[in-house]
């Protein structure tokens, strides 16, 4: 049993370690031994493990403040490596990132999907092609993170549903046997929500709404998401925003997701959502109307989630990645509404405007393997 106790705090010991020189740039022993407060011999001891199992590197030294001058160590970021499969109904999005969660390479492919072994052993030889421009070794891939647009139920194993795909009740072996590299599914938005939470320094808690061709949410809190009982945490698509109202695709009336769904928008320019916001730009008036009555739905759903959490918020999914030069008036309108006057701003545009959802679900892959060091 003791022992079993000091395996523990020495994995612990171990994990605390990695963790830190992963999220800093170029550290020393003595830094990491007085920043997390463990002895020195104790991370020297640890450094030195993870140096011979080739995780982290040492780059020379660091500059004397008196003294012998200590090794200056870093992540050997490469190391280990992660692929991201994001699946929507047109497109697969693909990218590859490593232990510093770098973008090594991102492709996005239109590619519709069909619920049959062929689209699954395409994707795979898609996902080989990007893999072998890439020239990475593929022993130190880690797995391969899948984002799915529907509720993943983790303890079941299962897609519970995706109305956008037309799927129901999918096994993830049904999928994952297909590829040559352990799976980890995640749902989109909490994939996007992740991008945008694991590594980021200043994004604790928030509420990420994802504005694609459906509409979802996210709770992040702690570097974790918040599942629910049912993984449908965060489903803010299908919140009832004006009773009655538009049909939805979920066959109720009203939902955020009949107003608030990129397409409302793209549909408008040929399907290109670019387009859109390049003539909002060019204050084209019949684009700018839509605009003022899409936010004017949006704000509501925002001021709503806003009540309940009194958290960030923040806009991701494709609109998302668009909104930033627009946020303002997206701000004024939720002020129009809120009940409180706000000392800070909450609401903020998502900083990976390109391919979250397959870094998210990359990114989960990298973290277990951190946690696991
Ligand atoms: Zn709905």
């Amino acid at each position: 049993m003791k022992q079993a106790t000091n395996i523990e705090v020495k994995k612990n010991n171990r994990n605390r370690i990695f963790r830190y020189i992963c999220e800093h740039e170029t550290v020393s022993n003595p830094d990491i031994s007085y920043d997390i407060k463990m002895s020195l011999p104790t991370v020297t001891q640890n450094t030195k493990e993870l140096i011979e199992r080739g995780l982290i590197e040492e780059i020379g030294e660091l500059k004397s403040t008196g003294g012998r001058r200590a090794k200056a160590l870093s992540v050997a970021a490469n190391a280990r490596q992660a692929v991201g499969i994001d699946i929507t109904k047109n497109h697969i999005g693909l990218v590859l990132t490593n232990l510093k969660g770098e973008i090594l390479e991102y492709e996005r492919i239109f590619f519709p999907f069909a619920e049959n072994e062929k689209y699954y052993r395409t994707v795979n030889e898609k996902l080989e092609l990007f893999l072998e421009k890439t020239n990475v070794d593929r022993k130190i891939i880690l797995g391969l993170g899948i984002s799915f647009p529907g509720i993943v139920d983790i303890n079941r194993k299962m897609i519970i549903h995706s109305h956008i795909l037309g799927v129901d009740m999918v096994p993830f072996t049904s999928v994952s046997r297909f590829f040559s590299y352990p799976c980890y599914f995640i749902n989109d938005a909490n994939a996007g929500a992740y991008a945008e939470g694991i590594y980021s320094k200043n994004r604790e808690r928030f509420f990420y709404i994802s504005l694609s061709n459906t509409v979802g949410g996210a709770i992040f809190s702690n570097n974790a998401l918040i599942q629910g009982d049912n993984f449908r945490c965060g489903e803010v698509g299908h919140m009832t925003i004006i009773p009655d109202g538009r049909l939805c695709y979920c066959g109720k009336k009203g939902c955020l997701d009949a107003y608030c769904s990129a397409m409302i928008l793209s549909e408008l320019t040929e399907g290109k959502l670019e387009y859109f916001f390049k003539a909002l730009k060019e204050n084209d008036k019949r684009i700018e109307k839509i605009w003022e009555e899409y936010i004017a739905y949006l704000s509501i759903a925002i001021h709503n989630i806003h009540m309940i959490l009194d958290c960030d918020i923040v806009l991701g999914g494709y609109v998302g990645s668009y909104i930033e030069p627009f946020i303002s008036s997206v701000r004024n309108k939720v002020r129009e509404i809120n009940t409180f006057s706000e000392d800070k701003i909450f609401l903020k545009a998502c900083s990976h405007k390109t391919g979250a959802a397959a870094l998210g679900a990359a990114f989960n892959v990298i973290e277990r393997f951190i946690q696991q060091v």
